[in-house]
């Protein structure tokens, strides 16, 4: 069994993503030292200062690469490293990691080894004995499913609300495919990969699993490897593999940003069909294109609309924020949330707040003269970190210090707007100095352990308030969260972007699904200035059903998926007028492409991008709108070798775009 947090090519290719079932006897793999045994120590070196300009890095290094090399690389270890690693493992001489620590960038030292980061202590919950009703319906069609031999397994969809048990019958599934003697695959999205979820697989599958993900050092991703094929003397023949299961199939970070750019779903549906495997899409709220190949009758569909144990899906309300008299939108807690997180605190009981926005404020503006704080390389406006005392722009690396007085009229009257979590979270230590609060977002989890550290804490009882980005939201098991609160729902809904609805719908079932996983009922409340929208409507009574008819309904007239296959042409370059002739040009050309080859494929645009300059780069796009995949594929391919962007303009071609930004 195979994790995969991100897919790549890479990892698409390499036949040894796969455990043989060999793998799967006790004792098999044994590379990893496990829990329990005497603790094993090593030397570490560890970064000690920080090198945040490129500036300050030459200044630093000078000619030594070497070592310039190794800072790095620590670097990308979140600061510390073992030093047998370093040297025999990535070939670093003693020499140039003790040059390391000689010019005080870095310091020497006995530690404990470090485990397999998603090894946890304590027993996690035993996997069921026995399955609902409604599991065994299900795992029953998908092993008839998977058995199937001519015409291949084929795709199944599974839908089923948060803590309907899928996991559950995953690893059922799973269990069935090898005792038939195959094996499996499993991909989770990158921020759902918890040591929750590892360490539930490990109770039922033991060492027989790999896990594997972009966090991983290299030497690490080795080891996996390594244990991976050191487990089956001979590497597990390609056709072995019985199951591929994505779960939460809809999420966004499934879609690879390198370029060519392929979504997991695709690669996955090619693959298991080369090798007759069943691939297993899941999710809670499907992506409107998987939902619909499912009504379309392309994808076996399976429901589970129920959760599997006791407790009922939490009850959903809405604050509706407007015309508040008493408090302002910028007052951050409405009354009502405020009452609710009051009484958890009180009570003893653990609240979740969402907020899908980091720093202090995203805004930054003069109210004399009007000037904003922007990104010198990207046309968006940057971030306030208060804690750090920096201005960041969340696209690029840039940052720059805070100024005093406004730089276009020297006025000292800033303002500061588009509240963060950073924010929130001073607010919320103010509001409530009883409670513990922790925050969990990009800034606060860029250690490698940190994420579950954060994590460990909440499970230990040890926060009151668990503050976050739509990292709280994804998979996280919390029973002692009773309260979940979303402190502005609008921030993905404003987006200009054909997905804003759907991404928004599918946060909030994700938020909601994380009350009342324990003994107590769980209470939801989001507030929101657009109550009527079908996307903070259909939460309320966590009926994907009915949100996703109506957004495919809405999606009709102006073509989008599911009704019509997409992809977005981004033409970008440092000068914006070449960068816009380029468009035109690349429209005309693909107009009379289309037109001679007889495809059926519509070209819309060519506008400038919504965030139109990127890291210095000027941005405009056209859309390729095509009723199927086959005039569009080709077109593409065509494209790609033959369009007629060149000179200092860049031709990037996003096919099935997650985002039009
Ligand atoms: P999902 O993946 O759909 O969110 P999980 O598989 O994580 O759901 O299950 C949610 C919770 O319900 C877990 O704590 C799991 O152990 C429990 N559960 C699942 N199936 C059963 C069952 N048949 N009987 C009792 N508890 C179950
Ligand atoms: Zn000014
Ligand atoms: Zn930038």
């Amino acid at each position: 069994l195979l994790h995969l947090c991100r897919w790549t090519a890479d990892y698409y290719v390499a036949p040894i993503g796969l455990v043989h079932r060999a793998a799967l006897q006790p004792g098999a793999l044994s590379s990893r030292s496990r829990a329990g045994t005497n603790p094993k120590k090593h030397q570490v070196i560890r970064l000690t200062a920080e090198l945040p300009t490129l500036l300050e890095r030459d200044r630093a290094f000078g000619p030594a690469r070497r070592q310039r090399e190794a800072f790095e690389f620590i670097e990308g270890l979140c600061g510390s490293a073992a030093l047998s690693h370093l040297d025999t493992g990535l070939g670093f001489s003693r020499s140039v990691i003790h040059g390391l620590r000689d010019r005080g960038l870095a310091e020497i030292a006995e530690e404990i080894v470090e485990r397999d980061p998603f090894e946890i202590d304590d027993p996690v919950e035993a996997p069921p004995t026995s399955l609902t009703q409604d599991q065994q319906r299900v795992l029953g069609g998908l092993i008839d499913q998977l058995t199937k031999v001519n015409p291949n397994p084929g795709i199944a969809l599974l839908r089923g609300v948060t803590g309907s048990g899928k996991t559950v019958i995953y690893m059922r599934l799973i269990q069935a495919a090898i005792a038939a003697g195959r094996t499996a695959l499993v991909l989770v999205p990158e921020i759902g990969l918890t040591p929750q979820t590892v360490a539930r697989f490990r109770a039922v599958f033991g060492d027989g699993i790999a896990v594997l993900h972009s966090g991983l050092s290299t030497g690490e991703r080795h080891d996996a490897w390594r244990a991976l094929r050191d487990g089956s003397a001979v590497f597990a023949p390609l056709p072995e593999l019985g199951v591929i299961v994505i779960d939460e199939e809809h999420d966004g970070s499934y879609k690879q940003s390198e370029t060519p750019r392929y979504h997991a779903r695709a690669l996955a549906a090619m693959r298991a069909r080369t090798e007759g495997a069943l691939l297993v899409l899941g999710s809670a709220t499907p992506s409107l294109e998987s939902w619909h190949n499912a009504l379309e009758g392309r994808y076996q569909l399976y429901e589970l609309e129920n959760r599997a144990t006791r407790h009922q899906l939490p009850v959903v309300s809405l604050v509706d924020r407007r015309n508040r008299k008493a408090e302002s939108f910028a007052t951050v807690l409405s009354e009502e949330l405020h009452e609710a997180i009051e009484a958890r605190v009180r009570e003893g009981r653990q609240t979740l707040l969402l907020l899908n926005r980091r720093g202090y404020a995203t805004v930054q503006q003069c109210t004399a003269c009007g000037w904003v704080a922007i990104c010198p390389a990207c046309n968006v406006s940057l971030t306030w970190h208060r804690r750090r005392a920096r201005l960041v722009c969340h696209h690029c690396a840039w940052e720059e210090g805070v100024p005093r007085c406004c730089p276009e009229c020297a006025d000292e009257d800033l303002s500061f707007g588009g509240i963060g979590t950073e924010q929130v979270e001073r607010i919320l230590s103010e509001t409530y100095p009883t409670a513990t609060i922790a925050r969990m977002d990009m800034d606060t989890t860029g250690g490698k352990w940190a994420h579950g550290r954060i994590l460990r804490r909440v499970l230990d009882r040890e926060v009151d308030i668990l503050l976050g980005t739509q990292m709280i939201a994804k998979g996280l098991d919390l029973p002692g969260v009773t309260l979940v609160g979303v402190i502005d729902a609008d921030v993905g809904l404003n987006l200009p972007d054909f997905r804003a609805a759907e991404r928004t719908f599918q946060l909030l079932s994700q938020v909601a699904g994380r009350a009342g996983r324990g003994t107590d009922a769980g209470e939801v409340l989001i507030q929101t200035l657009r109550p009527k929208h079908p996307a903070l409507h259909h939460t309320l009574t966590h009926d994907y059903v009915s949100f996703a008819t109506a957004e495919i309904e809405d999606r009709s007239a102006p073509g989008y998926p599911p009704h019509r296959r997409l992809a977005n042409l981004v033409v970008s370059g440092r000068d914006e007028t070449s960068v816009a002739d380029a468009a035109e040009g690349l429209a005309d050309w693909l107009e009379s492409t289309i037109e001679t080859g007889g495809l059926s494929v519509s070209v819309v645009g060519p506008a400038p991008c919504p965030i139109d300059r990127l890291r210095g780069r000027w941005r405009w796009h056209m859309l390729l709108k095509a009723e199927s995949a086959s005039d569009l594929g080709p077109l593409l391919r065509y494209a790609a070798s033959h369009s007629p962007v060149g000179g200092s303009c860049r031709l990037e071609i996003d096919r099935d775009p997650e985002s039009l930004l």
